[in-house]
């Protein structure tokens, strides 16, 4: 199907809050790891998010130009025209995006979508992240407001991040001091504050513990309960329509009770990074071993140019994520769910 519009993405973000389940939102920083999303959201007949990082549009832009608007484009065009050659709806999406960087990615990208909407064409992107979570709550909010109303216009969601999400991703390092827990109060807040921009859609990264990468089991206390706390002051003070559609990062490596409890809570969209990255590398790895000679010319031998030919192994490497991907909608309940069926 083409990339969701403005319409088809709001109905899978309710469906999903209604049906207790969340998409996976991988991120993708080649045209290799957004063919492995598409063929795995296939495969599991679920819908879901391709998002692109600050770092990641950097990067897809060439070591030689590290444009990140520029590398996110070239992604995002892509999916645009491989997503009609698969039978799910796919949604795309940026990643954190500071305060400071908002000049040189977000803007030029909802610019872009402003530029297309004018031709008659569909927006770039489905969805922003501003992550001003390292700011005052007020400061935070304060450009968040700016920016809805300029999304709301163009049919654009936008994400935002109170509390912080613990570790390090993309380079940018949570500080140890850093509050990984939100508050109802918190979060009470950007539903007031958000209802300036009324019938603007958003999506809202609240923390619960989260952090950034992998680490071993015990090191992270999860507590989705915090969620459904924030639900409820929400509902409470403003009515049904002031219901969250909340983001999971830093998901990676979470129990799956946790996560469930989280979906139940109105989680809809699950950042998954870390382990799409793992098993992209672990499965170049395993063929690099396996083939030492064959990858490598030993000893005055010639190697195997099938076993060294770069698509050989970035096959084996998009097919091991597009079944992680899989696993991911077992996950997060969505396998079975899409919406072109
Ligand atoms: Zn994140």
């Amino acid at each position: 199907m083409p990339v969701a519009d403005y319409a088809q993405y709001c109905e899978m973000l309710d469906r999903a809050r209604k049906g207790g389940f969340a998409y996976p939102a991988i991120n993708v920083t080649s045209l290799t790891t957004a063919n492995a999303v598409l063929k795995g959201l296939a495969d599991s007949k679920s819908d879901g998010i391709i998002q692109v990082s600050t770092g990641g549009g950097a990067f897809a832009s060439g070591s030689g130009v590290k444009d990140m608007a520029l590398g996110a484009t070239s992604i995002a065009e892509h999916v645009h025209r491989a997503a009609a050659r698969y039978p799910i709806y796919v949604a795309l999406h940026t990643d954190h995006c500071q305060a400071d960087k908002l000049a040189t990615f977000v803007m030029p990208l909802l610019e872009q979508t402003e530029r297309r909407r004018a031709a008659g064409q569909p927006n770039l992107f489905n969805g922003h992240m501003f992550d001003g979570s390292a700011l005052p709550l007020k400061d935070n909010l304060e450009i968040a407001v700016k920016l809805l109303e300029r999304c709301k216009q163009n049919e654009v969601i936008l994400e935002i991040e109170v509390g912080v999400v613990g570790g390090e991703e993309d380079g940018v390092k949570a500080s140890a001091a850093a509050k990984l827990y939100t508050t109802p109060e918190d979060t009470l807040e950007v539903a007031r504050r958000f209802r300036e921009v009324p019938g603007a859609r958003y999506l809202l990264a609240a923390t619960f513990g989260n952090v950034h990468g992998v680490y071993k089991p015990g090191h992270v206390k999860l507590r989705p309960s915090i969620l459904k706390d924030c639900q409820d002051a929400a509902v409470a003070a403003f009515g049904e329509a002031a219901r969250f559609h909340f983001v999971f990062h830093g998901g990676s490596g979470s129990e799956l009770s946790d996560i469930h409890e989280a979906l139940d809570a109105g989680v809809v969209k699950m950042n998954i990074d870390t382990d799409m990255q793992y098993t992209f590398t672990r499965a170049i790895a395993d063929h690099c071993f396996r083939n030492y000679d064959g990858v490598l010319r030993v000893d005055g031998e010639v190697g195997n140019k099938k076993i060294y030919d770069p698509r050989s192994y970035m096959t084996i490497a998009e097919t091991a994520m597009a079944a992680r991907v899989v696993r991911a909608t077992a996950d997060l309940r969505s396998a079975g769910t899409t919406m072109a069926q």
